[in-house]
């Protein structure tokens, strides 16, 4: 996606080799024209995929997911990285290891929203190793829910998440992949043909 590859060369911040910051419209201030953007790119290219509900990670995942869940007509559950104090059984759960803040955190989902009748859109600010995802599709498979597929505003190509994903032979779809962080330059994939 262009508009997006744009704002990543004009805004991302390398911080090494491996990680890029995306503060300022979608780590921490938020974009709201892009995201609306980014919601109907992934509204098209999920089309016919019968999603009913997307699922997310807090906190960066949740303004792409919600703008895609608008553009779908579906709800949005972000999954929880502490269990909140109103929230106690009847959850999901499953672990992830934070490939940015290098620990482990338990990931909760509360069974009310998810069930055997779902089919599941996945979704994250970036995809690195795919520790994110794996947690979110475990939690999809406790509920028994069909997974549709994973939308990923950023990947990072030279990470494996991608490849563990697609060699399941599960649709990943990534609006910008970024081929290398090598000398604090942002090279980024090829799009693919439309
Ligand atoms: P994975 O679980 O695929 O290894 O990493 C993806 C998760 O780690 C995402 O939820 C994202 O928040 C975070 N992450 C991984 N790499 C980066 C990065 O380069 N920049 C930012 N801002 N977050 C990242």
């Amino acid at each position: 996606m262009k508009l997006l590859e744009q704002k990543i060369l004009r805004e991302g911040n390398v911080l090494s080799e491996t990680v890029i910051k995306v503060d300022s419209f979608l780590n921490h201030q938020i974009d709201p024209v892009l995201m609306r953007e980014i919601g109907a790119e992934f509204t098209d290219r999920f089309a016919g995929r019968g999603i009913t509900k997307i699922l997310t990670l807090e906190s960066s995942g949740i303004a792409p997911a919600t703008m895609t869940g608008l553009a779908m007509g579906v709800p949005v559950i972000f999954a929880r990285k502490r269990k909140s104090l109103t929230l106690h059984d009847n959850l999901y759960t499953a672990e992830v290891h934070s490939f940015t803040k290098k620990e482990t955190n338990e990931i909760s989902v509360s069974k009310d929203y998810l069930s055997n009748e779902d089919t599941i859109l996945i979704m994250d600010d970036f995809l690195a190793n795919g520790q994110a995802v794996s947690g979110l599709m475990d939690i999809a498979d406790q509920a028994g829910a069909k997974l549709g597929g994973v939308g990923i505003v950023i990947e990072k190509g030279f990470q494996d998440g991608g490849k563990l994903l697609r060699k399941q032979g599960i649709q990943v779809e990534s609006l910008a992949t970024i081929a290398s962080l090598s000398d604090k330059q942002i090279t980024f994939h090829k799009e693919r043909a439309l």
